[in-house]
């Protein structure tokens, strides 16, 4: 099974990408901790729900793009990555530089975002934006 350069490249980024968000998903429960400290006792209820909403959100947010990056990996090892998994053409290059967890290719990302975009409600964030929503009110 050939393994081409420009595959290997993408296993390191995403062994990479994957160690990141661990080790940011620790770093984020240790800032919580802290706040969490920090709050006055009549705040505590709402505030300790609201961070474990938050928190829980953060985390299935990692969860499925470790979840990514793990099935990008597994297409790695299968020799099926970065052809497209609707019209099973290869992924345009550029575009897996992009969004190297890509298993559409543009064309049928079009078409799935149109559908999408029907149906979601306005799942805004991309890929790792997470920190920079990471806001309690
Ligand atoms: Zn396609």
């Amino acid at each position: 099974m050939k393994m081409p350069n420009r595959v290997l490249k993408f296993k390191e980024l995403f062994e990479e990408q994957k160690k990141g968000l661990l080790y940011s998903s620790k770093v984020f429960s240790e800032e919580f901790t802290v706040k969490a400290e920090d709050m006055s006792d009549e705040a505590d209820l709402s505030s300790a729900e609201l961070e474990q909403s938050m928190r829980m959100r953060l985390r299935s947010r990692e969860a499925l793009f470790i979840k990514k990056i793990d099935e990008a990996l597994e297409r790695i090892q299968a020799g099926s990555f970065g052809v497209c998994e609707s019209c099973e053409l290869d992924i345009e290059q550029s575009r897996l530089e992009v969004r190297p967890t890509a298993t559409l290719c543009l064309n049928c990302k079009e078409a799935e975002e149109v559908r999408e975009a029907r149906n979601a409600d306005g799942r805004k964030s991309k890929s790792m934006g997470a920190k920079h929503n990471l806001r309690i009110a």
